[in-house]
């Protein structure tokens, strides 16, 4: 471990000039909160370059990243069959405002990943793609209210932003300024996981619900999994009283499996969202679900949405690239066998130093939490201590591996982590927890 260098080094005096600078030019100095490293305390790095599973900052230091752009470079950053499909599409130029053939390439391919998708409508992120979902379902069902789960986040959509309450169903308040509380009224909040709650919510409020909206395995409250069953009795409830069940699917479509957690839990949602992975790295989002139902959206049907750039040439072509990197059989395997030994490899460093840790992992996805309980919501999740996670954080940082800037996010391993990074990132957890 000799090779390492000692905490505290990281980042830069160039980093941290730019930071300066740029904080007087942006809120915080960046274009979205977290990045800021609000919950971790400190400066981040000013990132200049990546490949593979690593990135490189201004001052030269190198990390291998976990970040991976909060998800959507499953291949690594700079994945070659992504920038080769992205210079091709670059050379033709780059946005007309009318209809490509990329635009039905990726259709096709995300039509044939999810059957419960059968037509799909491109936007540009995973945000406009909840936010278009919710007023699909509304308009589908005449209904106005909509049940979300506590510690799901689906993007900065007014409605959807709201906290959770305490117990059984609250009616929300919003979590952020500028939310009317009459747009927030609209939004029920149920604890994730709780499966009486949700049977009396549906109960109570079923007959007016638009949609639930669910992340069908969690990954904004760091990872956690439903219980067993969980989706199945969400899936029966919503059906019996003709409520839209959408899954956001924004980070676990193409994560988890190809067909996402539809396809892990073998269960079809109404309508679907996409982003992240799906634009490979570029900015997209996407909502499909049966034709009868996307064929409400305009201008086929009386909801109205649009994009200037929506299906993007660009965006579609790294999109297309990526598809079908990941459609090659044994992507997904090798992905679990990758990451469950760097699971078992933090909770077995954790042990060897009597630390208290939880490891929550699901296919690639993981998030280490600093507790002794299970973290099976968000409740819990807030009960883990969080500075414990900012001393590793920063630990790791200083040692050149770049986690989630937040207990409440995701480490992602990519298809282009290798073994040896792997091993490099335990030995550096080790010293975390030895110090
Ligand atoms: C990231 C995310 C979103 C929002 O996507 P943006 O592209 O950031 O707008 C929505 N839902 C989930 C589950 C996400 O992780």
């Amino acid at each position: 471990m000799a090779d390492l260098p000692g905490a505290g080094a990281r980042p830069g005096p160039r980093s941290r000039a730019l930071f300066e600078a740029a904080k007087a030019l942006m809120p915080g100095g960046v274009n979205s909160p977290v990045r800021a490293f609000g919950a971790v305390g400190g400066t981040p790095p000013i990132l200049a370059r990546g490949a593979g599973a690593r990135v490189w900052d201004v001052d030269g230091a190198e990390y291998i990243d976990y970040l991976a752009s909060w998800g959507p470079l499953i291949l690594g950053h700079a994945d070659p069959d992504v920038k080769w499909a992205l210079v091709e599409a670059l050379e033709r130029g780059w946005t007309y405002g009318a209809p490509t053939e990329a635009e039905g390439e990726m259709a096709r391919l995300v039509t044939a990943a999810f059957p419960s998708i059968e037509m799909v409508r491109f936007v540009s992120s995973g945000t406009e793609a909840t936010m278009s979902a919710l007023r699909l379902a509304r308009a589908c069902t005449g209904r106005t209210a909509i049940l979300k789960f506590a510690g799901c986040y689906h993007g900065h959509v007014d409605a959807l932003l709201v906290q959770a309450g305490s117990g059984l169903a609250t009616f929300g308040l919003p979590g952020t300024a500028g939310v009317p509380a009459a747009v927030a009224a609209d939004t029920l909040v149920v604890p994730y996981g709780d499966a009486a709650a949700l049977a009396e919510v549906l109960r109570l409020h079923g007959e007016r619900l638009a949609a639930v909206i669910i992340e069908p395995v969690a990954a904004n409250m760091g990872v956690v999994t439903p219980p067993e069953g969980y989706l199945q009795q969400l899936r029966d409830l919503c059906t019996a009283s003709g409520t839209l069940l959408i899954f956001d699917e924004v980070i676990t479509g193409f994560r988890v499996a190809y067909g996402g957690a539809q396809e892990r839990f073998g269960i079809r949602a109404d309508i679907t969202c996409l982003g992240k992975i799906v634009g490979g790295g570029l900015p997209v989002g996407a909502y499909g679900g049966s034709r009868a139902i996307m064929e409400r959206v305009a201008p086929s049907g009386d909801v109205y949405q649009a994009g200037t750039l929506s299906g993007n040439p660009l965006a579609m072509a790294a999109g297309a690239a990526t598809l079908r990197a990941l459609a090659v059989p044994g992507v997904y395997d090798g992905l679990e066998a990758m990451t469950a030994p760097f699971a078992a490899g933090v909770v077995e460093a954790a042990r060897r130093h009597g630390r208290s840790v939880r490891v929550n992992r699901f296919g690639s996805m993981l998030t280490v939490f600093f507790t002794d309980a299970d973290v099976r919501d968000y409740a819990s999740a807030q009960r883990a201590d969080t500075a414990a996670y900012a001393r590793f954080f920063h630990a790791l940082l200083d040692r050149g591996v770049y986690f989630p800037p937040a207990q409440f996010e995701t480490a992602f391993v990519s298809l282009a982590h290798r073994p040896d990074d792997i091993e490099r990132t335990l030995a550096v957890i080790e010293e975390a927890f030895a110090n």
